[in-house]
């Protein structure tokens, strides 16, 4: 018994760099995304969400997390991160967005611009029905934006995104990987945010709206009026992988205050871009008017 349940814990411990951002992390990206949204992007999300969901995007922006292990979907489990070759600390579209089979497009940015299309597409050609399935598109799209935003879903292909450094998180033995997508958030909400996590939300709103109001307008931009622009996002990603998450955290260390106070900074204002920008996208993908360059 307690060898298997080593055993599972080796596994878990070895799981590729799927899963993103945890729960918490996708919930605060896409509930920050829709205090940003226009009217017609409330109104078209509100039309894609299933019934149940009362236009509430946020509680299902984990959705596809969940169907990893939906055979059905198991094709979409390689478009949640984009690993780079060890140590470059760059991010190239055309060298490092594929699968294992160098199948291209095959990646978190590729997947961004899909289904950026997709939506869009149905917008702009209103007259036929389309042909995709446009809330899984709203639902990927939504999830990926918070996944290119987690740095190690930009790390290095070597380590599988930091998911085979194993390294304990205060006295808890994990991996480098699922200290940034779940246990920097989840130490925060311990000990400044009373275990709440809309608390938490609502002091990354308030830096929105207070000291990082100045960079909002730079964060939604893209260059050449594209609707979205992942590249841009996956290079900040591996950037901050190898200044932050990546530094003084080799395999058998121990993280503790020093490197949970320095890189909390890092993983809210991540939330807060990935966020903003998920709002900016909707918004630019349900804008009424013609005229949007494609992404
Ligand atoms: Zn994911």
């Amino acid at each position: 018994m307690v060898r298997n349940i080593g055993r599972l814990l080796v596994l878990l411990l070895l799981m590729p760099a799927v899963l993103g951002w945890g729960r918490e992390g996708h919930y605060a990206t896409c509930k920050i995304a829709e205090g940003y949204l226009s009217k017609d992007a409330v109104a078209a999300v509100k039309e894609l969400l299933p019934e149940s969901a009362d236009g509430n995007l946020a509680s299902l922006c984990s959705w596809p997390d969940d169907m990893r292990t939906n055979p059905q979907y198991r094709w979409a489990i390689i478009l949640h991160f984009a690993d780079t070759p060890d140590y470059k600390c760059n991010y190239d579209y055309c060298r490092d967005c594929h699968d294992s089979n160098g199948n291209k497009d095959a990646c978190v940015t590729g997947a961004i611009y899909n289904y950026t299309t997709q939506l869009r597409s149905a917008i702009v050609d209103t007259k036929s029905k389309s042909k995709y399935n446009l809330t899984e598109a709203l639902l990927f799209l939504s999830h990926f934006l918070g996944d290119v935003h987690q740095p190690l879903h930009e790390g290095f292909v070597g380590d599988r995104g930091g998911n085979s450094i194993i390294l304990r998180w205060y006295a808890e033995q994990t991996n480098l990987h699922f200290v940034w997508d779940n246990k920097i958030i989840e130490s925060a909400m311990e000990k400044f945010y009373s275990n709440n996590l809309e608390v938490m939300i609502q002091a990354i709103q308030r830096n929105i709206t207070d000291i990082w109001s100045d960079d909002k307008t730079y964060w939604e931009h893209c260059a050449h009026n594209y609707i979205a622009c992942p590249n841009r996002y996956a290079s900040e990603s591996i950037k901050l992988a190898c200044k932050y998450a990546y530094k003084n955290a080799t395999p058998g260390s121990t993280l503790g205050d020093d490197y949970f106070l320095s890189r909390l900074p890092i993983v809210e204002k991540r939330l807060a871009q990935g966020g903003v920008r998920l709002a900016a996208i909707l918004n630019r993908i349900f804008a009424p008017q013609i005229g949007i360059a494609q992404a």
